[in-house]
């Protein structure tokens, strides 16, 4: 996947320079340390022209991110929103992934940083995990400890046992992996949130251990518009086997069903699923073919 090219501009501290010249500082204590945080947000091609998804919850989350990990954040979210729009006509992109980044400067020393600097890229990607259902697998690589870190902050470092627990799954020829909390419950997927349908209500795991996704939000919006019951509730690995059908979701994977776990494979066709539904819903949502009011 090649993510820019000698045409490519990113947004950087204010201007758009061509990413090719954009240089990196070797000294940092995002690149040492993984000190930084960051965000995945879409834009769409939608009817009224290019629209990103969900930008104001996005760059708060970042504001959110960098505040957890007391890295400055000196940023307003609409001029974030405005140049990110910029950044896509640049670009020329209507629909793209859109990855705004704040990271610290030269410092080798373990304390916070007092300045940092933010760039924003985009590229076109496809649904990060594909168009078919996945078979997935229950890692033995764990979610962060929440006691030691907020794991609500999406925080660079905190990524490198969801490297670990993708790459051994898709190692074991599986497409992704569900990661347990230190409760010992599902908590998600690397990336993603997870959700089961069981005698027509729908569960996902409560917050304690998960990342608060925004599409999972999305998905509660949208069953609440459909009166389709969500119930936040611990789940046992055993409860993801015997669910009757099961979907992750995410901005980048967007909704995507699952066909099997650990080699147990869904009877439910996934096409009558709750999930399916939910995923023609939030299709229509972020290509503004409903009215969003009338909807959630
Ligand atoms: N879990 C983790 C660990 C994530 O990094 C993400 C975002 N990629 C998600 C879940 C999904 O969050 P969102 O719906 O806000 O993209």
């Amino acid at each position: 996947m090649q993510y820019y090219n000698q045409d490519t501009y990113i947004y950087l501290d204010g201007n758009f320079v061509k990413a090719t010249d954009a240089g990196i500082d070797l000294f940092g204590q995002s690149l040492h340390y993984g000190y930084g945080a960051f965000e995945g947000l879409r834009a769409y091609s939608t009817h009224h022209g290019t629209r990103i998804f969900k930008a104001e919850e996005h760059f708060a989350r970042l504001q959110r991110s960098c505040d957890a990990i007391d890295l400055p954040y000196h940023w307003n979210a609409s001029v974030l929103i405005e140049k990110s729009y910029a950044l896509l006509e640049v670009n020329n992109l209507r629909s793209a992934y859109i990855r705004p980044l704040v990271f610290s400067g030269s410092n080798m020393h373990l304390t916070s940083a007092k300045d940092a600097h933010i760039m924003i890229a985009a590229w076109e990607w496809g649904p990060y995990l594909g168009q078919n259902l996945l078979r997935v697998c229950t890692s033995k690589i764990q979610r962060p400890n929440p006691k030691s870190f907020r794991i609500e902050a999406k925080v660079s470092g905190q990524y490198i046992n969801a490297i670990l627990a993708s790459s051994d799954a898709i190692k074991q020829g599986f497409d992704e992996a569900l990661m347990l909390g230190q409760d010992g419950y599902i908590a998600q997927a690397s990336s993603e949130n997870l959700f089961i349908e069981k005698d027509f209500k729908l569960y996902t795991p409560p917050l304690d251990h998960v990342f608060p996704g925004i599409t999972r939000q999305t998905v509660m919006e949208l069953c609440k518009n459909l009166n389709i019951e969500v119930v936040e509730k611990k789940l046992t690995v055993q409860d993801v086997h015997e669910a009757n059908s099961a979907f992750l979701c995410g901005t980048a994977a967007e909704i995507i069903g699952i066909k099997e776990v650990d080699g147990i494979t869904y009877r439910e066709d996934w096409e009558h699923t709750i999930g399916a539904s939910i995923q023609r819903k939030y299709k229509k949502l972020v290509l503004e073919e409903e009215n969003y009011e009338v909807i959630i």
